[in-house]
């Protein structure tokens, strides 16, 4: 596999962070630091953030994403944001299926599966999470785990959808704990996905396939685990929110 066909991603979960005014601020300082990436930079923000956001990165090099669609084009979903109206404001990636979302707020394999269907339909580009808890590691279900979530969020997507697909893998054990997987276990993740990805869509396709790892990724320890042959960029929490380290996972991406 040659890592050197794909296009590393860095992107950047904000979380439930930032108003509109602290989001044009935080892109305003993260731009002049990251404009001479030689990987794509994005920054995936709250719903009511992402005017702001775009606004700032407009004439940049930064994409602004959502963190959440719904299966949905319109209807009786209160409180819930459709792929369409998200492309029709601009946007052109969204994250689906994080960990928080299946923890905190129902998500299932089948939702995150509808939610990737429709984001496709409005002709998004999708970061879609996938990744093992700490109990399911112990009991030794990672890699199963991991290519089960693969295969039922890919259901139905063609070869050519496939193109607008990033997969995450984020251990939810590494997720805003500090604690990172080590380089060989994301290592290791990443590549069963790839050979997934092999299976399902051929071996041209696997090898072009951007998988990104996440979890306490951080200034510190990006370079190692963005050094590994099946690591091709990744989805960062709590570090991009500061300018510095954000740049410093950016700049990692750009030379690994
Ligand atoms: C995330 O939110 O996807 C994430 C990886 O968070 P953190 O980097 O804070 O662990």
């Amino acid at each position: 596999m040659n890592k050197a066909v794909r296009k590393a991603v860095i992107a950047g979960n904000w979380k439930m962070n930032k108003t509109p005014a602290e989001a044009k601020e935080l892109i305003n300082a993260i731009a002049p630091l990251v404009k001479d990436a030689g990987c794509d930079v994005v920054a995936c923000t709250p719903f009511v953030d992402l005017s702001a956001a775009q606004e700032a990165a407009e004439g940049t090099n930064i994409q602004i994403g959502a963190e959440n669609c719904h299966w949905a084009v319109s209807g009786a979903f209160t409180g819930e944001v459709s792929a369409q109206m998200l492309a029709a404001m601009g946007v052109g990636i969204v994250i689906i299926g994080h960990s928080e979302r299946r923890q905190y707020f129902g998500e299932t394999d089948v939702t995150v599966h509808d939610r990737v269907r429709a984001a496709l339909d409005a002709g998004l580009t999708v970061i879609l999470c996938v990744g093992e808890t700490l109990e399911q590691r112990e009991q030794g279900i990672t890699n199963e785990l991991v290519a089960l979530q693969t295969k039922i969020a890919l259901g139905g997507v063609s070869g050519e959808e496939l193109k607008r697909i990033i997969i995450a893998y984020e251990p939810v054990w590494a997720i805003g704990t500090g604690k990172t997987a080590t380089a060989q276990q994301a290592n290791e993740v990443c590549h069963v996905i790839r050979e997934v990805i092999a299976q399902l869509y051929g071996p041209e396709a696997a090898e072009a396939f951007t998988i990104q790892y996440g979890g306490s990724m951080n200034a510190g320890n990006a370079a190692e685990l963005l050094a590994q042959p099946d690591v091709d960029g990744g989805l960062i929490g709590g570090a991009s929110l500061k300018p510095a380290d954000f740049a410093a996972i950016v700049k990692a991406a750009t030379e690994g």
